[in-house]
């Protein structure tokens, strides 16, 4: 894959009043920003960076497909070549447990992509940018004045101070989480603290066949699970969670526990016996947040920056996506002076695919789900369900496993467990 340049709008074009001012350039803020150009709004973004630069989250779902093309996004990110990804491998010693995406209860997208980050939200940005929208890279957003006339200040790369006066504030900032910080929205999350080492690595012996392009999800058996997300040009991406003390089974550098730890399970190790690292392992951990509330005056907030609650079925990006298609339509339709109830119509709504799975995550660490996921007997119709909801459709309400999540994965976990399955 070649590298692609970032495009961006000339600096002295950064505008003094917009109606809709977008912070962070990741896949939630520069679909959001798409979307809202379209409508005829004029918006910007405003990102810290300079692009392309790293982050975590290379796996998509199905549902993301949707949205990419609603945004007017999909061609570019066809036009990168990344690996199609048609499912998901959940692996437990000997044991697996295929969901292909192919075979699903709610109609929908059968495949969607693996993709590094750096490259992804790049082809995003610049389809943002050839659609129109205005995107300054290394500006920072300081302060924000909520009410019916928002404005953000900005600090710009030669380190003068703009404001930025506009309709409505979009904030997309993720990991920088803006407006939680500036306005005291946030909360702390209600799962137990993580802790994930994760690297790029070659020399990764692929499965041949149809499992190639799945993610690997591993249960260690010292109680971490393990991505393993194959790119197209032969990386892959390994990481693994785990509550903080699984590390302290080994001792040395990160690199001496990562690869210690992988030479543990049989099925990693197997697969990356010649591994070599293209970067030092990273660690990232507590990202697990929430928010007091979604949106406010003037004001609202998508993508990570909402509630971020925990990697393991790759619901990030998705979520990102789907929050910023959502919170789009509505900023439209309050620009155009109709009444938007933003609890019934933004927060509920959310809450119901973030529910879901919350309900899934849940399950997983209890052993819940792991004891349906490997059953010996599988129910068709069951399966097809869960798999709908591993492909992130998890707004249809035909689906016993959206509509209650929680309650339907205990009665499906205790049935299994009861018939010794
Ligand atoms: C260990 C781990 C593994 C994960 N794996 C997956 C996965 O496989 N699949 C998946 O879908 N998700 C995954 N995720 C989640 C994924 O990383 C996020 O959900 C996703 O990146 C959210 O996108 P976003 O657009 O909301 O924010 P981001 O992608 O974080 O973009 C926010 C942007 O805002 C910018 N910004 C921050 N502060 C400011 C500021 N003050 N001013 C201006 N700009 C600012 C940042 O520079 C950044 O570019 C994973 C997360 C973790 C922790």
């Amino acid at each position: 894959m070649i590298a692609q340049p970032a495009r961006s709008t000339d600096p002295s074009r950064f505008p003094d009043e917009v109606d809709v001012a977008i912070i962070g350039g990741g896949p939630a803020g520069t679909s959001a920003a798409a979307l809202l150009h379209k409508q005829g709004w004029r918006t910007v973004v405003i990102e810290s960076e300079t692009f392309p630069r790293f982050v975590i989250g290379e796996s998509l779902l199905a549902r993301c497909m949707d949205l990419l093309d609603e945004a007017g996004m999909l061609e570019a990110v066809k036009a990168r070549d990344y690996l199609v990804k048609r499912g998901a491998l959940f692996v437990r010693g000997d044991e697996r447990a295929d969901i292909d995406f192919a075979d699903q209860f709610t109609k929908g997208w059968t495949w969607t992509w693996q993709v590094p980050r750096g490259d992804f939200d790049v082809t995003l940005a610049n389809s943002a940018v050839d659609q129109g929208v205005p995107l300054f890279y290394n500006h920072r957003v300081t302060a924000m004045s909520p009410g019916p006339s928002p404005s953000v200040t900005v600090r710009t790369p030669a380190g003068e101070t703009r404001t930025v006066r506009a309709r409505h504030v979009i904030d997309a900032s993720g990991y920088g989480r803006v407006l939680p910080r500036l306005l005291g929205l946030d909360r702390p999350s209600s799962l137990v603290e993580r802790k994930s080492l994760f690297a790029h690595v070659r020399g990764d012996r692929r499965p041949v066949g149809p499992l190639e392009n799945r993610i690997w999800i591993v249960m260690h058996p010292k109680g971490a699970w393990i991505w393993m997300i194959p790119f197209s040009d032969g990386i892959t991406s390994v990481g693994f969670v785990a509550e903080p003390s699984f590390y302290d089974h080994w001792s040395g550098t990160d690199e001496e526990v990562f690869r210690a730890a992988l030479a543990e399970d049989p099925n990693t190790r197997d697969r990356l016996a010649d591994m070599e690292l293209v970067f030092e392992p990273k660690i990232i951990r507590g990202y697990s947040a929430s928010v007091s509330q979604f949106w406010g005056p003037g004001y609202t907030l998508v993508g990570n920056t909402t509630e971020f609650l925990d990697p393991v079925f790759s619901s990030g990006v998705t979520l990102a996506l789907e929050s910023a298609n959502k919170a789009a339509k509505l900023t439209d339709r309050q620009l155009r002076g109709e009444s938007v109830d933003w609890d019934a119509e933004y927060t509920a709504y959310m809450a119901r695919g973030v529910e879901t799975f919350r309900a899934f995550v849940l399950g997983w660490y209890d052993g819940d789900f792991p004891a349906i996921l490997f059953a010996q007997r599988q129910e068709p119709l069951l399966r097809k369900q869960i798999t709908s909801v591993l492909a992130g459709y998890v707004w249809d309400l035909d689906n016993p496993f959206v509509r209650e999540p929680e309650r339907r994965l205990k009665q499906v976990a205790r049935i299994v467990r009861h018939l010794g399955a």
